[in-house]
This record gives C-alpha cells, sequence and structure tokens, in this order.
C-alpha cells in the first residue's frame, strides 16, 4: 500500500490565539482533509453537558491541560474512524508525551508538521478582542473585525459572546502553558525533514498563502 492510500496527518503548532484554527479549517476544506480540532471536541463535549464535559469545563477555563489520557483516547478514537486522505491536528500535540503517543498512533500515516509562529502581544490583542455569535458560530474581534453594531451579531442581531479562556488572565496563562509544555513539541520536530516554520504574523490571506505552500512542499 502507497502513503496516499495510508493517509496523511498534518500537525498544525502554533501558540493559541494564532489563528491557526481558521487556517486549519480552511486548509482542511481545500485539501479535502478532515480537520480535528481538540479543543472544538472538548468544548462540545461541555457544551452537549456530557460526563466528559463536566470533567474537564473547569481545567479548560483556567487555560490548563486537560489531561493526557483523555485527549490520546480522542485522538485514537477519530483517526480510527477518518473517512478522508488526511487529517489536519490541531490542537495536539500539545505536550511531549502526547507528541510520542503520536508517534504510535499515527501508524503507517505519513506525519508532517508545521509551526505557525506568532508574537505574543499579537496573539494577547487577538484573544482579549474576540466574540463569537452563539447562534451561528460567526468570529469577530473588536479591533480587527468588529460587528456593524458593537456587540451584536451582523447576521443574527443576537448579543455576542466571549470564550471564558479568552479573558486577559486566563490569555496570559494559556500562553505561559504554551511555552512551557507545547514548544519543547517545536523543538522535539525541528530537525525532522518533515516540518516547517510559517510566520503566522499578517494578514489571514498572506499566513493562508505561506501556509499553503509549506504544506503542499511537504506532502507532494
Ligand atoms: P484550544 O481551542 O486548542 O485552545 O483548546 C482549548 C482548551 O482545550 C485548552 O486550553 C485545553 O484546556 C484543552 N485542550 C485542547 N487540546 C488539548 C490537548 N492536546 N491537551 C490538553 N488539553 C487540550
Amino acid at each position: 500500500m502507497n502513503q496516499e492510500r495510508k493517509g496523511s496527518i498534518l500537525v498544525l503548532l502554533g501558540p493559541p490565539g494564532g489563528g491557526k484554527g481558521t487556517q486549519a479549517a480552511r486548509l482542511a476544506k481545500d485539501l479535502g482533509w478532515v480537520h480535528l480540532s481538540t479543543g472544538d471536541v472538548l468544548r462540545e463535549e461541555v457544551r452537549r453537558g456530557t460526563e466528559l464535559g463536566r470533567q474537564v469545563r473547569q481545567i479548560m477555563e483556567t487555560g490548563e491541560l486537560v489531561s493526557d489520557d483523555i485527549l490520546g483516547r480522542i485522538v485514537l478514537d477519530r483517526l480510527a474512524h477518518l473517512d478522508k486522505p488526511g487529517c489536519i491536528l490541531d490542537g495536539y500535540p500539545r505536550n511531549l508525551d502526547q507528541a510520542q503517543f503520536l508517534e504510535k498512533a499515527k501508524g503507517d500515516r505519513r506525519l508532517v508538521v508545521v509551526s505557525v509562529e506568532v508574537p505574543e502581544e499579537t496573539i494577547v490583542k487577538r484573544l482579549t478582542g474576540r466574540r463569537f455569535c452563539p447562534r451561528c458560530g460567526t468570529v469577530y474581534n473588536v479591533c480587527f473585525s468588529p460587528p456593524q453594531v458593537q456587540d451584536f451579531c451582523d447576521q443574527c442581531g443576537v448579543r455576542l459572546e466571549r470564550r471564558e479562556d479568552d479573558r486577559e488572565d486566563v490569555v496570559r496563562e494559556r500562553l505561559r502553558v504554551y511555552r512551557e509544555s507545547t514548544l519543547p513539541v517545536v523543538q522535539f520536530y525541528a530537525d525532522r525533514p518533515y516540518f516547517r516554520r510559517v510566520d503566522g504574523d499578517g494578514n489571514p490571506e498572506e499566513v493562508y498563502g505561506r501556509l499553503k505552500e509549506a504544506v503542499e512542499t511537504l506532502v507532494q
């Protein structure tokens, strides 16, 4: 069986709020791959009030990491049920133990890794200004892409909300956790031939262009 038929996994690394979620969703659509955001999976569990959601809610609200065990189960389960030629992992691995786990969990799939790098102060601005519509999910930013009427969704007219973990104290904590736990993961992959760094500072269109080019050189 050749590499294409076994499928590929793209690990997208980068600080929380660096814009990689949006980029990952677009790239997955372009490539026809699955977008697996572990943060989205967990938030959905919280929203539905499941047993897992109850377990992880408080940890997520403080910006700390959920246990490797829980994440390992989510990732294994999703990889086992992939129905597309590839998968973009967005938000996993977040520490060295998860990176080691993925080495085994990936099976025969080809792994490629891109780190989208953004300065911390840009992130603080992006995250603390972020708002979303609880009805349609549209995301706004009070500095960069405000709604026409302050605090209300352009499409639904519903009052916008802020993610609990986008408060400034929590954002700073998430960035600290990123530096401490996830930067070593960037180092772990840094000298591999299937690793690229992408400058994530700039408008989303430019960043997407750079990201796509990097991924194309890796998966061709
Ligand atoms: P994100 O949307 O990727 O920033 O994830 C939101 C929150 O979900 C994080 O702050 C963690 O609490 C949790 N989370 C998501 N992915 C992971 C992971 N790979 N390991 C541990 N916790 C995670």
